[in-house]
C-alpha cells in the first residue's frame, strides 16, 4: 500500500472492513517448489490441506469473487493460488470488471503459462513474478517454471520480479547481487522486491535464516539497491526485517488483509501465509511496508497504526449487523 493510499484505506476501515484482500483463486498449481506455504498441511489452520478444497471454476469463480470484492470493497487486491494463471480465463474477465472499479490489482504468478498479451494494457494490473534465486537453482527448484519458460512468457509486459531470500542464497557471496544484475538488464523488469524467508513453528529446513544470516542479508540488499535502482529496498523495509513484528496482533499487513482461500469460504489466517508463521522472523516486504507507515507519528505524536486499531474497533462496532445477502459472503463476514 502506498502512502497515499493511506486515506482510502483508513475510509475502508472506518466503515468496518479490511482495505487490502488477498485471494487464493484456485488450489492448483503445476509446480511443487520446497518451502511453498500454501501446500503446507497446517495452512488452513483448519485440518484441512488446500488441495482437499472445492475450488470454483468458470462463471461459478467469476460471480463469486466478484460477490467477495463487492462485499469488502478494498483498494487492493492481491491474486495468488495455487497458480493464478491456471484461471486465466476467469481472470480475462476479472481483470477488465477490476480496472473499471478502479481496483489495484497485483497478481502473482509463476509465469508457468504464458501471460495473456492483451493483460498489459489493464492499468489495474501489477505483475509479480517469482523467481527462487539464479537459473540453476530456480530451475531446479521450480519446474516447470524455468527461467526458459518465464523469459518468454513474461515478453511484451512490464513487471516486478519476485524472490524470497533464503539462507542457502545469503550463504553464497555476490548471489544477490548476481541476481539483480540479470534481472535488471531485463527489459520487461520495471522492479525487483526481495522477501526474506518466512518460516514457520517448529520449522527446520535449510531455507531459514538465522539471526546472522538476516543481518547478512540486510547488509547485502542494501549494497545491492544502490548498484540497481530496479530494486525496491527502502530504509523503512530493511529496518522491518531487522525488526518484524512480535505476533500477528503486533502486524498492520495481517490486521488491515482479509486473506481467502480457492473456496471463497476459508479464511486464511493469520495472514497470507497461513499456519503458525514466526512473525519474528518474518521477510514479508508488505509486511515490512506497512509496519513502516504504521509507525509514523501524526502530528509527531500518535503512530498511524494506533490510529487504524481505534479505527478498526470503531469501524467494526458500527458495521455490526449490517450483514450481505450472498451466503458465500456472510460465511466470510463470519
Ligand atoms: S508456484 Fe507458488 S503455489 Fe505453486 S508450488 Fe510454487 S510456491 Fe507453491
Ligand atoms: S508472518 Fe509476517 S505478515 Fe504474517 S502475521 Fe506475522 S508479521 Fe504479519
Amino acid at each position: 500500500m502506498k502512502k497515499t493510499a493511506v486515506l482510502p484505506a483508513w475510509g475502508r476501515v472506518l466503515r468496518g472492513r479490511t482495505p487490502l484482500l488477498s485471494l487464493e483463486i484456485t488450489k492448483e498449481c503445476p509446480l511443487r517448489c520446497p518451502g511453498c506455504y500454501a501446500y503446507q498441511p497446517e495452512h488452513l489452520n483448519n485440518g484441512v490441506a488446500l488441495r482437499q478444497l472445492r475450488d470454483l471454476r468458470g462463471r461459478e469463480l467469476v460471480d463469486g469473487v466478484l460477490a467477495v470484492v463487492r462485499h469488502f470493497r478494498p483498494i487492493h487486491v492481491s491474486i495468488v493460488g495455487g497458480e493464478p494463471l491456471v484461471r486465466y480465463r476467469e481472470l480475462d474477465e476479472l481483470l477488465p470488471k477490476f480496472d473499471s472499479m478502479g481496483i489495484e490489482v497485483q497478481l502473482v504468478t509463476s509465469a508457468v503459462r504464458p501471460i495473456p498479451a492483451h493483460w498489459a494494457a489493464l492499468k489495474c494490473l501489477h505483475l509479480v513474478v517469482s523467481i527462487d534465486g539464479l537459473q540453476p537453482e530456480h530451475d531446479r527448484r521450480r519446474a516447470p517454471a524455468t527461467y526458459e519458460r518465464i523469459l518468454k512468457h513474461i515478453a511484451g509486459h512490464s513487471l516486478i520480479v519476485h524472490c524470497t531470500v533464503t539462507r542457502q542464497q545469503v550463504a553464497r557471496d555476490g548471489y544477490l547481487h548476481e541476481f539483480a544484475a540479470f534481472w535488471s538488464a531485463r527489459p520487461e523488469v520495471r522492479k525487483i522486491w526481495f522477501s526474506l524467508y518466512t518460516p514457520q513453528e517448529g520449522e527446520v529446513s535449510e531455507e531459514r535464516l538465522t539471526p546472522d544470516d538476516r543481518l547478512a542479508a540486510v547488509r547485502q540488499l542494501a549494497a545491492v539497491r544502490t548498484a540497481f535502482p530496479k530494486v525496491y529496498m527502502p530504509d523503512v523495509v530493511l529496518r522491518g526485517y531487522l525488526d518484524a513484528p512480535k505476533t500477528p496482533a503486533d502486524c498492520m499487513f495481517a490486521k488491515l488483509t482479509t486473506c481467502v482461500s480457492a473456496d471463497l469460504s476459508t479464511l486464511v489466517t493469520p495472514c497470507q501465509l497461513g499456519g503458525k508463521p514466526v512473525c519474528s522472523e518474518c521477510g514479508c516486504i508488505a509486511s515490512a511496508g506497512l509496519a513502516a507507515i504504521g509507525n509514523f507519528r501524526i502530528a509527531g505524536v500518535v503512530p498511524v497504526s494506533r490510529i487504524f486499531d481505534w479505527s478498526m474497533t470503531l469501524g467494526r462496532r458500527l458495521a455490526s449487523g449490517n450483514t450481505p445477502g450472498n451466503s458465500r459472503v456472510q460465511a466470510l463476514a463470519g
